[in-house]
């Protein structure tokens, strides 16, 4: 029943980094443990945490849609019904790649690597943003300089 993980194996574990459960890959064990997890999100490296909300019990094997986090599904679902609000405008063409380097504005659509498609709901201050995507609200850099 328990898949016995290894080094290189997928888990859900917690990223600090995105705010939210996501599947993580094992660089590290300990006894058997997943010790050190890296997110394959946001690509960062941290300790294995496990999620204390009840998301990893049964998982319906037929159903390929795991792309849904699901936490607190009241939340997400009405995120994910602003995000497709938000996308039917979507055009490519006004589209801004993101990278740390720019600084975008409410309402500036935005493609991410990882997350996809995004629109910039919120500036809660001048190096951040907060940027709907389809798997919910994720905040990001911006205007940061160049080292
Ligand atoms: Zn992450």
């Amino acid at each position: 029943m328990f898949k016995k993980l290894s080094v290189g194996s997928e888990l859900e574990s917690y990223c600090g980094r995105c705010k939210m459960v996501l599947n993580h890959r094992v660089v590290a064990m300990v006894d058997d443990q997943p010790r050190r997890v890296r997110c394959l999100t946001c690509n960062s490296e941290h300790n294995h945490r496990v999620a204390k909300a009840k998301t990893t019990t049964k998982r319906s094997s037929s159903s390929s849609s795991s792309r849904r986090a699901s936490s607190s599904s009241a939340a997400q679902s009405s995120a994910a019904a602003r995000w497709s609000a938000l996308v039917s405008t979507w055009n490519d063409e006004t589209a801004k790649p993101y990278n740390m380097y720019e600084t975008f504005k409410v309402e500036d659509r935005i493609t991410h690597v990882s997350f996809g498609k995004g629109v910039v709901t919120e500036i809660p201050g001048p190096d951040k943003i907060i940027t709907l995507f389809e798997s919910g609200e994720k905040m990001l850099m911006q205007g940061k300089t160049r080292l």
